[in-house]
């Protein structure tokens, strides 16, 4: 099959040759000449999109890179992003290497909730924002 062999669909193989004014069979079908043939190879061949960029360059990743100036792949490029490094994290490990909250309370074994899951909470944090919303229910009195 044409369309198959020029890697592409054969309502692209129709649209160009109806675009061309080529002639269909009675019966509603096109019936490729040689020349019209080597035309439309000609005319896909051009159009093809050039080779994809290597595979990535991390060791057994066969992923295409991102783009042909890229070196990796974009599951890789993600990781080395997010992370700034290749290694696969385990859940939660960026969390667990924390040793303090977002608000540099240290993650000491007193100042800090610890959750079923594993999820740690700041204690500090908590009062504190207690505190806060205690003050935004009571407008203070001094
Ligand atoms: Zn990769
Ligand atoms: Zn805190």
């Amino acid at each position: 099959m044409l369309a198959a062999d020029l890697g592409i669909t054969r309502q692209g193989v129709r649209a160009w040759l109806k675009r061309h004014g080529y002639p269909k069979d009675p019966d509603g079908r096109y019936r490729i000449d040689a020349p019209t043939e080597a035309q439309l190879r000609a005319y896909f061949a051009a159009r093809k999109t050039p080779p994809p960029p290597g595979p990535c360059s991390v060791d057994g990743c066969d992923r295409p890179r991102m783009s042909r100036r890229a070196e990796l792949c974009a599951l890789h490029h993600q990781r080395m992003h997010r992370h700034g490094t290749l290694e696969l994290p385990r859940p939660g490990e960026n969390n667990r290497s924390k040793t303090h909250c977002p608000k540099g309370h240290p993650y000491t074994p007193e100042n800090t909730y610890k959750y079923d899951d594993g999820r740690r909470r700041c204690r500090r944090c908590r009062l504190d924002q207690v505190a806060a919303a205690r003050r935004a229910r009571r407008p203070a009195r001094d």
